[in-house]
């Protein structure tokens, strides 16, 4: 039997990464695409919250709170620090994302030991590969014999 454990959610967690991935490459390589970037943007959030999945804070800091744009320094951002602390103002929306950096034992709570419950391992050992390449080989065997 295969004691491979599922992932909750894997589904949902590599369509928020792709449509993540097609929202920063529209962004950065086309300035007309920009509509189409914040769609792919909001589609991701809206997946997270029906999904009941946390999207990565390293992810979602990038994502403007207001107009679910991609704030990218220098592109969609700019990017200021006044008083410690980090100011990323929105240039679609001007809506302002702050990141205080005073506290500098903070750690947030993605970034904890505690936060890690089980680590799921989905490649494939070089073994297992040997196995199946084997299987398939002697099933060919047998359908040549047939012939
Ligand atoms: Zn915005």
């Amino acid at each position: 039997m295969n004691n491979t454990k599922k992932c909750i959610g894997k589904d949902s967690f590599q369509r928020m990464n792709y449509l993540y991935q097609l929202s920063n490459q529209l962004a950065t390589e086309n300035q007309s695409a920009h509509i189409a970037s914040v769609q792919y943007a909001n589609l991701a959030v809206n997946i997270s919250k029906k999904a009941v999945l946390r999207l990565d804070a390293d992810l979602k800091n990038t994502i403007c709170k207001s107009c679910r744009s991609l704030l990218l320094p220098g592109i969609t951002c700019k990017v200021r620090i006044k008083k410690k602390r980090i100011i990323k103002h929105c240039l679609k929306c001007n809506h302002m994302k702050i990141f205080d950096t005073r506290n500098q034992d903070y750690v947030t709570w993605n970034q904890r030991s505690e936060s890690l419950v089980e680590l799921l391992d989905y490649s494939a050992t070089q073994s297992e590969n040997e196995e199946s390449k084997k299987v398939k080989l002697e099933e060919m065997d047998i359908s040549r014999n047939k012939m």
